[in-house]
């Protein structure tokens, strides 16, 4: 797959806007009998350094999102750039973690981490020192020789944030990345991407379908509609961190996140429930 390589202009040229998207649609195997449609007409910004959850229900095209923004596939109307560049392939700039992380077993933690590394040619040394400071920072520096199955499901995910963070990215994407883990582990999962996100200042998007996460991380929330995906709000959240979940302001946000998805769930339990029974 080809990437597009880190140019000086690119790394010069100030530029306020993380990720632009301009009304960017998405038609999965567009021209066949199997067009399905999964995103319409989405303008949104992303400032660098902000916190941008994405939430809405299941199929609704958040990942769909996600992944034309990585430049791991193209959409089919609008354009998306970053930094000022537009999104045509993927980039180093912009990390992907997914839900279940793909490690290889047979590399050990360090090694997984700077893998990346490997493939744009650094040496040994810069690898190793790389990988140390991003297990640093994901508090798993004593984990370095390990092989990933000797690794809780919490820890792997670690790995694959700090794999993320080796290169060095202004932004991050993430899809669900907490969502296979047990509840007091996510909530851990949490607070430890504060603290990264904090002091990476990459802009973090976030998908989810859980509105507690949301609440506790974002700085600002986008809900979308039932598929095809397109926004139907954006709420921000002006409260400083760690949020206690318990406060008024939190409980009020999730009541008010939980009538804007309340529809759109209706309606993207109703789409699946019709296509059940068409096949
Ligand atoms: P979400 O992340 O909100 O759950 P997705 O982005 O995964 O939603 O999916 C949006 C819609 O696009 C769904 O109907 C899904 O089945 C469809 N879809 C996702 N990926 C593909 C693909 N590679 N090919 C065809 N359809 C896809």
């Amino acid at each position: 797959m080809a990437s597009e390589p880190r140019t000086p202009a690119e790394t010069s040229t100030p530029c306020t806007t993380a990720v632009g998207c301009r009304t960017v649609s998405k038609v999965w195997a567009q021209g066949t009998a199997r067009a399905h449609e999964a995103l319409r007409d989405i303008d949104l910004d992303i400032g660098p350094g902000e916190f941008v959850a994405f939430l809405g229900p299941s199929g609704c095209g958040k990942s769909t999102l996600l992944y034309l923004i990585a430049g791991l596939e193209q959409a089919t109307g609008g354009e998306i750039q970053s930094f000022g560049k537009v999104v045509a392939a993927p980039s180093p700039d912009r990390s992907l973690i997914f839900q279940e992380t793909s490690l290889f077993p047979w590399l050990t933690v360090w090694q997984n981490v700077s893998f990346g590394l490997s493939i744009r040619g650094d040496g040994l040394d810069q690898r190793k020192s790389v990988a140390r400071e991003a297990l640093q920072r994901v508090g798993l520096a004593e984990a370095m020789e390990k092989r990933p199955d000797e690794l809780s499901g919490g820890m792997r995910q670690r790995v694959a944030v700090a794999r993320a963070l080796a290169m060095r990215p202004k932004v991050l994407l993430m899809d669900e990345p907490f969502a296979a883990l047990d509840v007091q582990t996510r909530q851990k999962m949490q607070d430890f991407l504060i603290d990264v996100w904090r002091e990476s200042s990459a802009s973090v998007l976030f998908v989810t379908h859980h509105i507690d996460e949301a609440v506790a991380l974002a700085d600002r929330v986008v809900v979308f509609t039932a598929r095809p995906g397109r926004i139907k709000t954006i709420v921000p959240i002006d409260l400083p961190r760690p949020r206690d979940p318990f406060s008024r302001e939190c409980e009020a946000l999730r009541r008010q996140l939980t009538d804007l998805l309340r529809d759109e769930v209706d309606r993207a339990f109703a789409e699946q429930e019709a296509l059940a029974e068409s096949v």
